[in-house]
This record gives C-alpha cells, structure tokens and sequence, in this order.
C-alpha cells in the first residue's frame, strides 16, 4: 500500500499503539500530524526517519476547541486529513460506586467524545475529495467488560457504536470507518496497571503473566507495529469495503 500523497492524523502518537501506528503509516509514504503529551520531538524524530513530513499539535483531546485548532492546523499545514486514527486514551480503575466522577468525565471525553469532534470536523474534507479512511482504535473491551472498568467499557462500547453509525452515514463515498479492538498491548496505560498490581505482590513479571492468563489465551501481548499494519490495511483499496467493523486483535481474548 503506497501512501504517498495521504496525510494521517493520529491522535495520542507520541507513544504506545498511537505511535506504533503512525510509524507503519510513516513508512508507508504518509505525510504525519502526531499529537499527545510527552516527549513530542522524540516521537517527531522516530517518525520522520522514513522520509515524509512530520508535524506535532498539543491539543488536549478532552477539549473541543482545542480539537478544533488542531484540525484547522492540519488542513492549513497539509492541505487535508485524508485518514483519521482517534487513538488518544486514559484508563482508571475502580469500582463503580467509587469512580471518581471527574475521572469519568475524562474518560469518557477522552476516549470517546474526541472521536466525535474529529470526525464531525474532518469529514467534510473527506466528503469534497471522495476518499477518506476514519480507524478508531476501541479495544476488546469495546466488545466485552471487565470489572472495574466501567468509564472506560462504557467509553469503547460507544466508541464501536459511533464507528457503526459514521459507516452507515458514509457507506456510498470513499470514505470507510471501522474500529480496531486489541487485546493486552505492552504500553505505559498497561504498564501502570501493572504495576498497580505489583504494588501488593511485589512482582511485575508475575503480574504480568496474570494479567495475559486471565484474558489473552496466546499468552502474547499484541504489537503496536501489529495494530499499525491492521491500521494500514484498513487504508487499502483492499478494504475499501471493509465498513462498521469492530475488528479484534486480542491474542484471541474475544474467542471465548
Ligand atoms: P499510552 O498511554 O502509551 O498512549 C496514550 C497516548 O494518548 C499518549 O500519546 C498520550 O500522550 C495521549 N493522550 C492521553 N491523554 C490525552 C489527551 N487528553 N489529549 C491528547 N493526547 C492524550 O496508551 P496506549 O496503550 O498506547 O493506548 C492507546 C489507545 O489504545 C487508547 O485509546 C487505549 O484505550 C487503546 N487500547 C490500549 C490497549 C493496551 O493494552 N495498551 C488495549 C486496547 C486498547
């Protein structure tokens, strides 16, 4: 798949799956609008050593005026946003009678409301060229709960429901949306878990282990690089009728 021409915005790339993705697009030829906190240079170091243009914005995806500049800066620097990856992402846990309700707002604006922002602002370019590719990175916990996960369940849940109803409402353009649903994938938001665990048992590698037996029957985490390349078939003529799925790559967690 050669995208040379195209230009991606991926929200939340300047670590774990968000930039994992935006590498393999990189690679592919796309031009890259990165965005997140952190070490914003190091990600816009590591992607632009494949060649095409490279850019940051630091919008917070919790605000949506913030969404706003950073779309009007991506079409002002290159001109569209031909694919869209809404993959920014928090997690909290903690039971649901003591879920911070502040924490649920975040999440909830985060993880899901942003997605709506940058689709409702990025589509009309898309509609004017025809073409457009919107990939929203959900996770298994769009299709299935855990306990203690309720913002962030129910996050993902509507997440898969939003990348259904944008499908439905784009289905005769060349415009597709779809979700990716991945399994355990070893990143900072994994890690803290993690280590929340290790915390009482003292042992992150045994946590480790746990945390994949009691859900991941591969024992595997899933790659950021593997998402990126499902990320990149989803932008192919190949998939051009690929429209509302919810697609896992979970080491087979939603087969049981
Ligand atoms: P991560 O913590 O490594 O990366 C999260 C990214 O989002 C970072 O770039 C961070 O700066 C950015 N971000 C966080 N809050 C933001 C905000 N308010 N505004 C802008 N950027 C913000 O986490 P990750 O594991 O790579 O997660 C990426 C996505 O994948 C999330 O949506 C997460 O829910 C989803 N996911 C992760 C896993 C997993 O096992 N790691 C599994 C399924 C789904």
């Amino acid at each position: 798949m050669n995208l040379k021409g195209k230009t991606a915005l991926v929200t939340g790339s300047t670590s774990g799956i968000g930039l994992g993705i935006a590498l393999v697009l990189a690679e592919a030829g796309a031009d890259l609008l990165l965005n997140g906190f952190g070490d914003a240079q190091a990600a816009i170091d590591a992607v632009a050593a494949s060649g095409g243009k490279v850019l940051h914005h630091p919008a917070d995806m919790s605000d949506p005026q913030q969404i706003e500049a950073m779309i009007a800066y991506a079409e002002r620097e290159f001109g569209a946003i031909d694919i869209l990856v809404n993959n920014a992402g928090i997690q909290h846990v903690s039971p649901v009678e003591d879920f911070a309700p502040e924490r649920w707002d975040a999440i909830i604006a985060i993880n899901l409301s942003s997605a709506f922002h940058t689709t409702r602002l990025a589509l009309p370019g898309m509609r004017q060229r025809n073409w457009g590719r919107i990939i929203n990175i959900a996770s298994a916990h769009g299709l299935a709960a855990s306990a203690g996960k309720s913002a962030y369940v129910a996050a993902k849940h509507g997440l898969v429901g939003l990348s259904k109803s944008v499908a439905l409402e784009t289905a005769t353009t060349g415009i597709t949306c779809n979700a990716i649903c991945p399994g355990w994938v070893l990143t900072p938001l994994v890690q803290a878990q993690i280590d929340a665990r290790a915390a009482e048992s003292g042992n992150s590698e045994e946590e480790k282990r746990k945390l994949l037996a009691e859900k991941q029957p591969s024992l595997e985490f899933v790659t950021p690089r593997q998402l990126g390349e499902l990320a990149l078939f989803l932008c192919s003529d190949a998939a051009a009728q690929v429209r509302g799925a919810a697609w896992n790559m979970d080491g087979g967690w939603l087969a049981q």
